[in-house]
């Protein structure tokens, strides 16, 4: 007997940590396997930031703090959003969340109705639509290929906008793609919505600082686009900091009151040490940032090369984040070993079981032609990575 709510019935699990989870279990049986499933830097988290931890316990900040965050933690964010951003924000308008993931979700379940339209464009990041479906709403899918460099154009918005949506969620640098988005490009988007003042935007900027073209640009930097604008961020990606659990929102005062609302029934604040480590984070050198982009930047050049001489991939240059996404339908059909290849996802259990490499099928991205590998890992694992899939490739008639 089935006696699990509709609600969670009709969820699926994330791939990404299904993927992951695979790959270790594997590895716990002795297997050789190298995960590029994940997507989380593999640097460790700098030690300014561990310090400020660590003296926080010391100092006993072990109490509930504010649900939105203790004020020292907002007020670093709010000088972030000024300095790096050059958006001026109260500190009550924002509310800080375990996560990039808690604050997307939260905001998207104070925002949409039951039957709410959510545009999603695809690739997306795999939660997006599962969580518009856990707030009853309805992701519109706009499909974005790899030809149009994985981001969807002003036309392709207007013909997705109807009176039922709600909202647009837009993440720029991307996951799973690595497209970023160019001021004009979201000036563009920005015009469009301006015709239709009841959608708002979530922009998720979790990879903002992992940026290979220069500044990054927000849609809340476009007149008129602020106070329709929920910014979501955090340290997970820029400082290395996946397992603090410290996202953020910024966004307009009823929006940021709803959540603080919502997340003092559920959560509460979170972890009150983590959100010192994080204040460090944002007030400390940002050296170390830029040492790992730097880093992630190399790596995304020598997957690129490696990449463009698998046969049968298609690959883009991906301008942030650190995935690859190649397009790799010229396999679907073959077979090895008794074992046929009918989509992305037979492809990425064939190459984690016959090549011993985890990378995510992209059906869960909304993208079944195409493969995720994370590049965060260092160079070794990429050259043997890429050597291995190869392989196990070639060996697909
Ligand atoms: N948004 C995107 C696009 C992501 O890739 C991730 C990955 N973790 C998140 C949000 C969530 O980040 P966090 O670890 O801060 O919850
Ligand atoms: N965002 C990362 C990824 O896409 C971490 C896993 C997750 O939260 O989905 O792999």
């Amino acid at each position: 007997m089935n006696q699990l709510s509709d609600r969670l019935n009709s969820l699926s699990p994330s791939a990404t940590l299904a993927m992951s989870q695979k790959s270790a279990e594997l590895k716990a049986q002795g297997v050789d396997v190298i995960n590029l499933s994940v997507g989380e830097p593999d640097f460790n988290t700098p030690d300014h930031i561990k310090e400020a931890a660590k003296k926080a316990i010391d100092e006993n900040y072990s109490r509930y703090s504010p649900v939105s965050g203790y004020p020292a933690l907002r007020n670093a964010i709010v000088a972030k959003l000024k300095n790096e951003n050059g958006l001026e924000y109260a500190a009550t308008q924002i509310s800080c969340a375990n996560g990039a993931k808690q604050s997307v979700c939260n905001t998207i379940l104070v925002l949409v109705n039951p039957g709410d339209e959510v545009i999603v464009p695809a690739p997306y990041w795999v939660s997006y639509p599962e969580m518009v479906k856990l707030a009853e709403g309805v992701p519109v899918v706009v499909p974005a290929g790899i030809e149009q460099n994985f981001k969807i154009t002003p036309a392709q918005l207007e013909a997705a906008i109807t009176p039922k949506t709600k909202a647009l969620i837009l993440c720029s640098p991307s996951n799973p793609t690595g497209s970023v988005y160019s001021a004009e490009e979201l000036a563009a988007l920005a015009a469009v919505l301006e015709k239709h003042p009841q959608v708002m935007v979530i922009a998720d900027e979790i990879y903002e600082h992992i940026n290979y073209i220069g500044r990054h640009h927000s849609i809340a930097q476009v007149p008129g686009m602020k106070e329709r604008t929920i910014i979501v961020n955090g340290v997970s990606k820029a400082y290395a900091m996946t397992g603090w659990r410290i996202g953020f929102i910024a966004g307009p005062e009823w929006v940021v009151k709803a959540v603080n609302k919502l997340q003092g029934q559920y959560t509460s604040g979170p972890c009150s040490v983590s959100q010192k480590a994080a204040e460090a984070a944002y007030t400390g050198t940002q050296a170390p940032v830029e040492e790992m982009r730097q880093a992630f930047q190399r790596r995304r050049d020598l997957i690129v090369k490696l990449a463009k001489e698998v046969p049968g991939f298609e690959v883009n240059v991906p301008e942030g984040a650190f995935y690859l996404f190649p397009k790799c339908s010229s396999y679907f059909g073959k077979s090895a070993d008794g074992r046929k290849i009918e989509t992305s996802d037979d492809l990425a259990m064939y190459l984690l079981e016959v090549g011993h490499v985890a990378c995510v099928g992209g059906t869960s991205f909304g993208a079944p032609d195409c493969i995720r590998m994370s590049y965060a890992t260092s160079d070794e694992n990429i050259v043997e990575a890429i050597r291995r899939i190869k392989d196990a490739l070639a060996r697909l008639q």
